[in-house]
Order: structure tokens, then sequence, then C-alpha cells
């Protein structure tokens, strides 16, 4: 067995008398898509917030490429090459496409060619090629004829897969996806599964899929976990997760 890219270890996160998350371990190996399934309140949002450092867990510890995550920062988690999406989209409305990609660029902490290009050639170049940078993963998620428009206008799906090429402009190793299928239409669906597959041949990224939907992520999963009520209940392959009789019960129960 490969060593895991992120491996989530024993991790407990209360909100006063709420336990959000009670013991979770997960290990992400390299390359994989790996889905976390639950019913609405089972902790999903919670982990990823726990592995981006937005919350600190009161138990347990994440590793990510061996290297430990907790008490670092947001940005120094996302410099060390996590990205994320929120499950409410958080785009800068008032901007246009572009430049809310371009922005994603900056959060990253401005590194490899980034920072070459600034030190080597100017500030007019670098920004020109973060410009087509950005160019380039607009197209990646097929939204690029749409790069000067302001985001806010932009329908529903459009705003979901900017969001994704705002995150990959970060040039994570890992994607953090919390809910990307919310709201979306079957065909939109299809599409950004297409989107994730390729991101993962293309580019070796490994993806934390989260999704309260069952059906969405079994087709591209190679491992799924499932979480109710704080807790790991079932985790396994697509098929054996969806036979298993603890989480059907948790979905019939929602
Ligand atoms: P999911 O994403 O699976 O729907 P969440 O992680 O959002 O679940 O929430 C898990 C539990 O933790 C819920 O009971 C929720 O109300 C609670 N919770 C999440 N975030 C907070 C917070 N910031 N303050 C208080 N309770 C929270
Ligand atoms: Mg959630």
């Amino acid at each position: 067995m490969t060593a895991p890219l992120l491996s989530i270890q024993d991790i407990g996160v209360r909100f006063g008398g709420i336990v959000a998350l009670d013991g979770i371990n997960i290990d992400v190996e390299p390359g994989a898509i790996h889905a976390i399934i639950g019913p609405n309140g089972a902790g999903k949002s919670t982990l990823i917030n726990v592995v981006t450092g937005i919350y600190t867990a009161g138990q347990g510890s994440v590793t990510f490429a061996g290297q430990t995550l907790n008490r670092l920062k947001p940005h120094d988690i996302c410099r060390l090459g996590i990205a994320r999406t929120f499950q409410n989209t958080e785009l800068f409305g008032e901007m246009t496409a572009l430049e809310n990609v371009m922005i994603g660029a900056h959060r990253s902490g401005g590194y490899g060619p980034f920072v070459a290009a600034t030190h080597g050639f100017g500030f007019a170049a670098a920004e020109s090629r973060m410009r087509a940078e950005a160019m380039d993963l607009l197209e990646l998620v097929g939204i690029a004829e749409d790069a000067a428009m302001l985001a806010g206008a932009l329908p529903f799906g459009k705003q979901r897969r900017l969001e994704l090429a705002r995150a990959l402009a970060t040039r994570p190793r890992m994607l953090l996806l919390d809910e990307p299928a919310a709201g979306l239409r079957a065909a939109e669906i299809e599409a950004l599964n297409n989107i994730l597959l390729d991101l993962r041949a293309r580019r070796g990224l490994t993806i934390l899929l989260i999704d309260h939907v069952m059906a969405l992520v079994l087709k591209i999963s190679d491992r799924v976990t499932v979480l109710n009520f704080g807790r790991k209940i079932a985790e396994g392959l697509p098929a054996e997760v969806r036979a298993n009789p603890d989480v059907i019960k948790a979905y019939l129960g929602e």
C-alpha cells in the first residue's frame, strides 16, 4: 500500500454540546478520487474546514504529504498544495471571471512560475503570464467565453465551474470540493464529473469529493467514506458502500 497523501487521524470537533466529528480516521491515497458522503449535518463541511485550517480540531491530527497541518494557517495549508471550494460559492461578484481566477493564483502566495516571472521579467510580464494561465483554467472548466463577464452575472452552474478554476489557480496537488454538484442539472453534473476525471488523469490531482447525494459521486469515486452524526459508519468501494445496510438506513432516516 502506498503512503496516503492526506491522512486524517482521530479528528474530533465539538461546537458547544454538539459533537460534529467524533474520532474520524480517513486516509486518501495519492491520485485517488475519494468521496465523503453523508446526510446533512453529518460533519462533512466541518471536516474540510479542519483540513484547510479554518476550524481547529479539539482532538486528533491531519497530515499532508507527511507534514502535520495542525496549527497551520489556511494560507500556509493552501501553499502546501491543498485547494478547496465552498459549499456556498464565494466568488467576487463584481469582478470578472478572469479576475476571480487571477486572485486565486495570488492567494497561493505566488510561488513557482509566478515568482520566477515576477523576479525575472518584471511585473507586466508576470501579469500577462498569470492572465494566460487563468485563461487556460477557464478553458479547462469550459467557460473561457465568459472570461470578461462579471462573476455575479454568470448562471449558477458556471459560477461553480469558476470556483473550481479559481481553486486550481493555486496549483494544488489536492482538491477538496464541498458539494460541487449541489444545485446542478444532470448534464452539468456529467460535465463536472468529466472535468474531475480529466484533472486526475492529466495533472495527477488527488480529489476529496463531498456530496450528500450518493448516486452522484459513486460513478467517479475510487473509494467512499460515509459519515453520519459525526461518525464514520462505512468505507470502501462504491459498490460495497451502496449495498451497506447502515448506509441505506442513514439515508432513509434523512
Ligand atoms: P454537513 O456538511 O455534513 O452537512 P456540517 O459539518 O456542516 O455538516 O455540520 C455538522 C454539525 O456541526 C451540524 O450539527 C452543524 O449544525 C454543526 N456545526 C457546523 N459548523 C458549526 C459552527 N460553526 N458552529 C456551531 N455548529 C456548527
Ligand atoms: Mg456541508
